[in-house]
């Protein structure tokens, strides 16, 4: 999960990284009193899981409270790559004498940690390191041994960042451990003009699996891109959108992948994808199907299942109760394979439903799927 600027800022200071004062609202009316608090002059910012707010407009400095409040109203609710603006914080501005890019993250290909640095800060990374490879520090971190303030000095040294980042070095990597997260960057790391070092900008991502501990953040702070995956998670269905125009439900995370590469190898592409999990209930086919039913994008569906300790005519008896339960409006391309298939075969051609047709094979089914997807 992703955390807001506003609370990675948070974390920051919590951790002893200087960061500008600061306060989040949702109100433009409220946003002028905090500005009259920080001393008139701000920055407002919208808060979005999304990089390059600054590009899209979503960062503009206000001179006075009154000027805070009407940028506020500008950003509230602005659009920055799919993402509504919400909140917006509003921050003390700064003199900035230079901008550096620090950020730690987990390798996950070389089993290590990652430091990444740069003295060309502000920017996006990617595009320094594409451009200007040599600018880019990368420096693995043993996780065990942490950043100490050797190794921190080594990072400051090979990204030629300045002495006095060495300190924010050591405790940003305290933020990754002790709040559980894969991500922690600053860019812009500024050095002011009066020489103090700030983190202006945060990005933290936190590790899913350690949601349980880091309550604090709130399940409603976790922001789907897509509604359909909201209310598919509101459901404790596992649902991902794509882009293409076939709709995929199949048991199991390794089925669902290979899956997609097979319907992919059939010239297709993937709309979304489902995993219903080891026990395909009734209840779980009428929701999963009603999730993948309501993408306008989906052409057919396929549902591929591999019948192991849920038998195949468990899942047939689910998607005959499914189809009562929703209005089918698109083909679907069964294939069920496995633990009594031949049973849950007999129980789907006896409700001969004319939209629903079934293959044995994953291939020959992924290939009907796509074929009636493309159709027209
Ligand atoms: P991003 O575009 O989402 O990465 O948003 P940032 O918070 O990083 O802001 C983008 C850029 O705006 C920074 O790199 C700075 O150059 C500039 N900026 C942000 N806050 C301030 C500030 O307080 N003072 C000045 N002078 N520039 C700022
Ligand atoms: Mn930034």
């Amino acid at each position: 999960m992703d955390l807001y600027e506003h609370q990675a800022r948070e974390l920051f200071e919590e951790h002893g990284i200087p960061v500008p004062r600061a306060a989040v609202t949702g109100s433009s009316k409220e946003a002028r009193g905090i500005a009259r608090v920080l001393g008139g002059r701000v920055v407002v910012k919208a808060q979005v899981k999304t990089g390059g707010r600054g590009k899209a407009g979503g960062v503009k400095m206000a001179a006075d409270p009154a000027a805070a409040e009407l940028t506020a109203r500008q950003i509230l609710g602005m659009d920055i790559k799919g993402h509504t603006v919400r909140k917006v914080m509003l921050a003390e501005p700064v003199d900035i004498d230079s901008e550096f890019y620090v950020s730690y993250v987990l390798d996950r290909a070389a089993g290590t940690f990652l430091a990444i640095a740069s003295a060309e800060g502000g920017m996006e990374i990617e595009e320094v390191a594409a451009t200007r490879p040599e600018a880019v520090a990368r420096i693995p971190v043993d996780p065990a041994e942490g950043v100490t303030s050797a190794k921190a000095a080594e990072i400051a040294d090979a990204a030629a960042l300045p002495p006095q980042t060495v300190d924010v070095l050591v405790r940003l990597w305290d933020v990754l451990v002790r709040e559980d997260a894969l991500l922690v960057e600053v860019n812009p790391l500024v050095r002011t003009k009066q020489g103090h070092i700030l983190a202006l900008d945060g990005k933290v991502t936190l590790d899913d699996n350690a949601r349980f501990r880091q309550a604090r953040w709130g399940a409603d702070e976790v922001e789907h891109d897509d509604p359909l995956e909201a209310a598919a998670a509101a459901k404790g269905l596992n649902y991902v959108k794509l882009d293409g125009e076939v709709g995929i439900i199949g048991n199991g995370a390794g089925l669902v992948m290979s899956t997609l590469d097979v319907v992919a190898g059939c010239g297709a592409r993937p709309a979304n994808f489902l995993d219903i999990g080891g026990g395909a209930s009734a209840q779980i086919m009428a929701d999963g199907l009603s999730v993948i039913l309501s993408d306008p994008a989906v052409k057919s569906v396929f549902v591929n299942v591999f019948g192991g300790i849920t038998a195949c005519d468990a899942v047939a008896d689910g998607i005959v109760q499914a189809l009562d339960a929703v209005q089918l409006t698109k083909p679907l391309v069964v294939r069920l394979d496995g633990n009594n298939a031949a049973r849950g075969r007999t129980i789907l051609d006896e409700r001969a439903h004319p939209l629903v047709q079934q293959a044995t094979t994953m291939d020959g089914a992924a290939a009907r799927a796509a074929q009636l997807a493309t159709a027209n």
